[in-house]
């Protein structure tokens, strides 16, 4: 088996050069959208198959493959966010990985493994795990038994206990060449990938998600409305954007506000490639005073995506702040 994606290439083998004596506890670290999970799938599976290649990666035919492949493989835990079910019998996901599935892990690793290879514990994403979640892992990453590896994924490394950290062995993964990224998306059939790694922020698989999901026109539809502050009305645009999810709104307007004032302070666009001249032309417009304010209230509502009682009010009550900036 290959590395899961092209760029992961090096850091690939560089696990796979440790395969014989891995690292009882690694840590997997770098931005989103660039593959660490499925790196850490991989690595994983390379750990417990039965039959491995002469490089050390998995052999995909073996029982132990088998298993890992139908998510059955009796020496492997994944750690992470679960579904939970609210008041009103909805499902959403739970924030943060509980301390009873902390301790579940711990006492599989207690256990004699099935086969008589690795025992494998995988906890994606590890910064996510509560501060009783962390501190029974912790007992277990000082000391791990014999023939356990845990993985550790995280986007965010610096919020892991600095003693979890301490007790791993760190692998940061990059965002990959912008030329490889880009080579990549284009052979998966997506075109304009320059364009949407950068409003992506350069990691692929994000490009990729939003190339798939519907989003793209919505942008679109948004961004035209945006560009014409001197033409635009709020009530009618906050009535036909109500429709608009929360989340690809704030993604939206947000990077726009950002690339406005890229342009401002800065001269050059950095997410919306494909609006460059429009954004150009109104950053000099733009009250810088006004802008800031929209924009610290911009990532101020980032934190708290809910579906307000009256969306077409509230983006009507944004859609007027925002055609101030260019009085
Ligand atoms: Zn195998």
């Amino acid at each position: 088996m290959s590395a899961p994606y092209p760029w992961l290439d090096a850091p690939w083998q560089r696990l796979l050069a440790t395969r014989t004596r891995p690292a009882q506890a690694l840590l997997l670290a770098g931005p989103r959208g660039v593959g660490k999970s499925e790196l850490a799938q991989a690595w994983a599976q390379a750990l417990l198959c039965e039959a491995p290649q002469p490089d050390g990666a998995a052999c995909g035919q073996c029982p132990a493959c088998h298993w890992f492949e139908t998510g059955a493989h009796p020496d492997f835990r994944l750690v992470t966010l679960q579904e939970k079910t609210g008041k009103e019998d909805e499902t959403r996901m739970a924030t943060t990985i509980e301390v009873d599935q902390a301790r579940e892990a711990v006492d599989f690793v207690q256990l004699s493994t099935y086969r008589a290879g690795f025992r494998v514990v995988l906890v994606d994403p590890a910064d996510s795990l509560n501060l009783a979640a962390a501190n029974a892992l912790l007992k277990v990453l000082e000391e791990p038994p014999l023939n356990t590896v845990f993985v550790l994924v995280s986007d965010q490394p610096r919020r892991l206990l600095p003693t979890i950290r301490s007790r791993c062995t760190r692998l940061d993964i990059g965002l990959p060449p912008a030329e490889q990224a880009a080579a990549w998306l284009a052979g998966q059939g997506v075109d304009d990938a320059a364009d949407l790694l950068a409003l992506s922020g350069g990691t692929p698989l994000d490009a990729q998600r939003f190339a798939e999901s519907g989003d793209l026109d919505e942008r679109r539809s948004v961004l035209e409305g945006l560009a014409r502050p001197d033409r635009l009305d709020p009530v009618t645009l906050g009535e036909r954007w109500k429709a608009v999810s929360p989340q690809t709104w704030h993604n939206v307007a947000y990077k726009w506000l950002g690339d406005l004032l890229a342009v401002r302070l800065a001269g050059s666009v950095q997410f919306n490639r494909d609006f460059a001249e429009v954004l150009a032309g109104l950053g000099k417009k733009a009250d810088l005073a006004k802008l800031l304010a929209l924009a610290r209230t911009q990532a101020n509502e980032g934190r708290t995506l809910t579906h307000p009682l009256n969306r077409a009010l509230q983006l009507e009550a944004w859609l007027a702040q925002y055609r101030h900036v260019f009085d």
